[in-house]
């Protein structure tokens, strides 16, 4: 029986090959190791456990992926279209045939963007699967546990377009190398942000938050949130999807400028006397 040389994170999913004891990614204060110790997986008994990948599609040219029963953090992938081939942002907890030949029915995949090292999953294996690269932010460098082939992850720093129609950029913040994507068809023509944890959804209408850990509820400096909206500022789009599937179905620039003040105005502690 051939040596399996890598396996799965059973709680954050990322794929690792370095030996290491602990997962590196959990063992962060934005995420956590069980308290039962660190449990590893494979996408074998993921696949005994009935995983399959459920595909929906969110709007015209862009479609959902997410492992269903839920592993991992229940993150949502998404797989945008563009004329030369689509995206896949970020990866889905799992992976096998019957995913791989659906996503084949909808043009495949041409490259695999990272937003942020908790989203690297088993990236690599979704990239094999379709000759794409993986492209991962080199200021986050330090978290891949599994490169393999020279090539195959490529790091990149300024801003690209990664494929025709989708501009990529770092303004950091939940990791240094925090990937925000702008696909510029989206949303009817308005664009929208694919923001990963750069900034996320929340209950109220119109808002999004910026955290350095979302499962541990650290925050950022008002300094940190009001760079990272500022970078954003730059950017043209109406609507936002977050790491969970979550949107700011319009207006989402603003939503984001909004929000930026009030995180800033809170930790910076102008509304201390409310307190
Ligand atoms: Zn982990
Ligand atoms: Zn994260």
């Amino acid at each position: 029986m051939a040596k399996i040389s890598w396996t799965l994170c059973a709680t954050c999913g990322v794929e690792n090959d370095t030996g290491e004891q602990v997962c590196a990614i959990c063992d962060d204060e934005r995420q956590w190791v069980p308290a039962g110790g660190q449990r590893w997986s494979t996408l074998a008994d993921r696949a005994s456990d009935g995983c399959r990948i459920e595909i929906t599609e969110r709007e015209p040219g862009c479609w959902a992926l997410h492992a269903d029963p839920k592993v991992d953090i229940g993150q949502t992938a998404l797989l945008v279209r563009t004329e030369a081939g689509n995206l896949l942002w970020d990866v889905p907890g799992f992976i096998d045939d019957d995913a791989v030949s659906r996503v084949r029915e909808l043009g495949g995949v041409a490259a695999v963007l990272a937003s942020h090292p908790h989203m690297y999953g088993c990236q690599l294996e979704w990239a094999r699967a379709f000759g794409a690269p993986v492209y991962v932010a080199e200021a986050d460098r330090s978290w891949v546990r599994r490169w393999g082939e020279p090539g195959e992850i490529v790091t990149w720093s300024a801003p690209f377009d990664v494929l025709p129609g989708i501009r990529a950029l770092q303004p950091g913040g939940h990791f240094p190398g925090s990937t925000v994507a702008v696909w510029e068809a989206g949303a009817e023509g308005r664009g929208v942000l694919l923001s990963g944890d750069t900034c996320g959804a929340v209950p109220d209408q119109g808002w999004v938050t910026f955290m350095r850990s979302y499962p541990n509820s650290i925050p950022l400096s008002a300094a940190v949130v009001t760079r990272v909206a500022g970078t954003i500022a730059e950017l043209d789009f109406g609507r936002l999807y977050d790491n969970f599937g979550r949107q700011v179905p319009s207006d989402a620039r603003a939503a984001v400028l909004r929000s930026a003040e009030r995180y800033a105005a809170w930790v910076r502690g102008d509304y201390d006397h409310l307190t």
